[in-house]
């Protein structure tokens, strides 16, 4: 056997699930058994899911699902890994899968974009009457997206609909194109721009994993990682060139390395190098580095009070007396 013996499985299916509570349920003590780790979200409307296993326990899992005739058509996207990429196994059901927060949710399966594939969305993507539209959360564009790819200033996806209707000028009239992590997002969102009234809207069919894998685009043209929504934090997905577009948080260097903010209570992914991460006890905020329970501090390095302010002096930063 190679060393790479887990995969980690990325799919989506939309689909009528009668009972999210009942399947959930269920689904949850099936994939225990298999021996499987991850999340996986179950709603009326499909079921989203990325777990992890042995090579053997994902296979078992795709053969499993394919003899259910709501998944026999699901696309599974295959990372091969060395070891399981969550903690524990999650099954959950949900109201939605994809939250949108609109008035009148889409159906994928009524209304959607017409779907690229990664040669077909590698072409179009550089057409001059393009506009790329990125469909992900900030933090998750922050550390790689396509190359000239627009990234709508919004906090989580259910901002998304209003920042369209705020930059309708620079959006009408042209071909539209968008793209997320796996695909799920867009086959609303893609539909949603249609319900809008904007004609010639596409969709990156699987999404950048896809992409990444496909052996002929190869990635080109993403820039940077892909953040991924379990313990890798972010995957490469360009195998022809590797240009960093993540920044340092502390110093805006060049920077692809994520650690969490050491407050327990703020967590914050951000991305440091090692280096500033020792020289800012791992805070994101003046407030996150000297909380009181800040992680670095107490836990994983035991500083002295000393050897605290000392650090803040190099910062240009004291410590509060708080009691
Ligand atoms: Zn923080």
């Amino acid at each position: 056997m190679e060393e790479t013996s887990y995969q980690v499985l990325l799919y989506y299916q939309y689909v009528t699930i009668e009972d999210p509570e009942e399947f959930s349920a269920e689904h949850l003590a099936f994939c225990k058994e298999l021996g499987l780790k991850g999340r996986i979200l179950v709603a009326n409307e499909g079921v989203n899911g990325t777990v992890s296993g042995t090579v053997e326990q994902t296979e078992n899992y795709i053969k499993a699902m394919r003899e259910d005739t709501r998944f026999a058509d699901t696309v599974f996207k295959i990372d091969e890994v060395d070891k399981h990429a969550f903690k524990k196994m999650h099954v959950r059901p949900r109201s939605e899968l994809v939250n949108l927060s609109l008035e009148d949710d889409i159906n994928p399966k009524e209304q959607t974009g017409t779907y690229l594939e990664p040669k077909e969305f590698f072409e179009q993507m550089q057409d001059e009457n393009t506009v790329v539209i990125d469909a992900r959360n900030d933090y998750e564009y922050e550390i790689g997206h396509f190359r000239g790819a627009i990234k709508p200033d919004i906090r989580t996806f259910r901002e998304l609909p209003n920042w369209v209707r705020d930059n309708k000028e620079m959006l009408e009239g042209k071909k539209l194109l968008t793209y997320c992590t796996g695909g799920i997002r867009c086959e609303k969102f893609s539909g949603w721009l249609k319900r809008e009234g904007f004609e010639d809207v596409s969709q990156l069919h699987g999404g950048i994993v896809s992409y990444g894998k496909d052996p002929e685009v190869q990635g080109e043209l993403w820039d940077g990682q892909c953040y991924v929504f379990d313990e890798r934090l972010s995957v490469p997905i360009n195998r022809k060139e590797h240009v960093v577009v993540g920044k340092d948080h502390f110093d805006g260097e060049p920077c692809e390395r994520y650690v969490n903010c050491a407050n327990p209570e703020c967590n914050k992914q951000i991305l440091s190098s090692v280096e500033n991460e020792h020289k800012y006890m791992r805070g994101c905020t003046p407030e996150c580095r000297v909380h009181p329970r800040n992680l670095y501090i107490n836990k994983e390095h035991n500083l002295s009070e000393a050897e605290i302010n000392a650090r803040l002096g190099a910062i240009g930063e004291k410590r509060e007396l708080n009691v």
